[in-house]
């Protein structure tokens, strides 16, 4: 192979289907530019549908969503709220900034997502301890599914409500049902490097209506109705344009068609180097079926004699994105204080940190953009 490529490969840039811009169209000529309207209440639905909810409400990301989950779970101040360490700052960060104490959670090496040994522990610490437990956040890493068989009855057990952080697993299924219909609320993340996007927005997702009302009364600035701006509470501007939402809704009927090609450029990768000594990919588990939105490998520099970030260096020198799997949360200084459980004495994130590489993986890359990669990754390997 060789050389450079010409146009950038991205790790994982928005995919337009084309009939986007006929829903933004209708938009305009019907002058629902803003706010809210007739979109955002369709997409609404049809999010709802999707994820098997009776309730969702389309907001401005999946942080926003994220806050209103915490807000509704009644976060307070001195709560703890229990998050693997191995994610995006966003999953736990609107938790913090209600008031919780963030307790990280490492990783089980079978889905690479939070640990049910390690959170049964620090479950159980907790109680000895007279601490109010405030929520779970099971996240669904680079796509893939929590075992949520186990979770939710431990989570039960202990009277805390879950938080399904389905922003990165859109399209997902664990056991055959679909990635963000687990737990008290759930969310999905439409910002513009997702399986699907809206340029930046989320969906907050619940069974429970009540709760979904009062997100969006919170959401939407705390209006008391009234025929004038009056306000006993304080509110968001949180919610998504009308605008956004017709984008959404054109990507949303392609969700299906995006899985199978972000899974076919895991196939790809995975023919070309699951013979390779010491790369690794990141399982499926049985219960899992991932929309493998990222393809995350694992590089051992004793075998390759590389290590991940000297990939990610040969892949930039030729013009190719790439990115280090998440630092976790127990490495940030923003969480320097925080109280760290190792799944059965290990430091399974920390691990997966050192080693882990995520491949660009856009349902948009060509056969050609593909076998550049693999070409580029091999010309660094032994
Ligand atoms: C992207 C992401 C979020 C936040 O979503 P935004 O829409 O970017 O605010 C939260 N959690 C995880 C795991 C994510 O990957």
């Amino acid at each position: 192979m060789g050389g450079i490529s010409e146009k950038r490969v991205y790790l994982s840039p928005p995919h337009l289907g084309g009939e986007e811009i006929e829903y933004v169209k209708e938009a305009f000529a019907a002058n629902w530019v803003a706010p809210l309207g007739p979109h955002v209440e369709a997409f609404e639905r049809e999010c709802a549908l999707h994820s098997g909810r009776t309730g969702a409400l389309a907001l401005s990301s999946g942080t926003a969503a994220a806050a209103l989950s915490a807000i509704l779970a009644g976060i307070k101040p001195g709560d703890l709220c229990f998050c693997p360490s191995l994610t995006f700052v966003a999953s736990l960060a609107p938790f913090v900034q209600s008031g919780a104490v963030p307790v990280l959670i490492d990783s089980e090496p079978e889905s690479w997502n939070i640990s049910p040994k390690a959170l049964e522990e620090a479950l159980s610490d907790a109680e000895k301890n007279g601490r109010k437990p405030g929520a779970v956040i099971a996240v669904n890493l680079y796509g893939q599914p929590c075992d949520m068989d186990r979770i939710l009855p431990l989570c039960e057990r202990y009277g805390v409500p879950v938080i399904e952080d389905a922003a990165e697993s859109l399209g997902s299924c664990y056991r055959g049902r679909p990635s963000g219909s687990f737990g008290k609320f759930s969310f999905y993340s439409f910002n513009g490097n997702k399986i699907i996007t809206t340029s930046g927005g989320g969906m907050l997702l619940s069974d429970d209506a009540e709760a979904i009302e009062r997100a969006r009364f919170l959401s939407a600035q705390a209006r008391d109705p009234a025929p004038w701006y009056q306000h006993s509470e304080l509110g968001y501007n949180f919610r998504m344009s009308n605008i956004l939402a017709g984008i959404g809704r054109a990507q949303l009927k392609l969700l299906p068609l995006r899985v199978k090609e972000r899974r076919a450029v895991f196939r790809r990768y995975y023919e070309a180097f699951s013979e390779t000594p010491g790369v690794s990919f990141m399982p499926e588990p049985g219960w899992s079926q991932s929309n493998r939105w990222l393809t995350a490998i694992i590089v051992d520099p004793e075998k390759t004699g590389v290590g991940s970030i000297e990939i990610m260096k040969a892949l930039e020198a030729v013009n190719v994105e790439s990115r280090p799997v998440w630092k976790p949360m127990h490495l940030q200084p923003a969480f320097g204080g925080a109280k760290y459980y190792g799944h059965e004495g290990r430091d399974v994130s920390g691990e997966l940190f050192a080693k882990g590489l995520c491949l660009p993986s856009g349902s948009n890359m060509t056969d050609d953009d593909i076998s550049f990669v693999i070409g580029a990754v091999r010309d660094v390997l032994p």
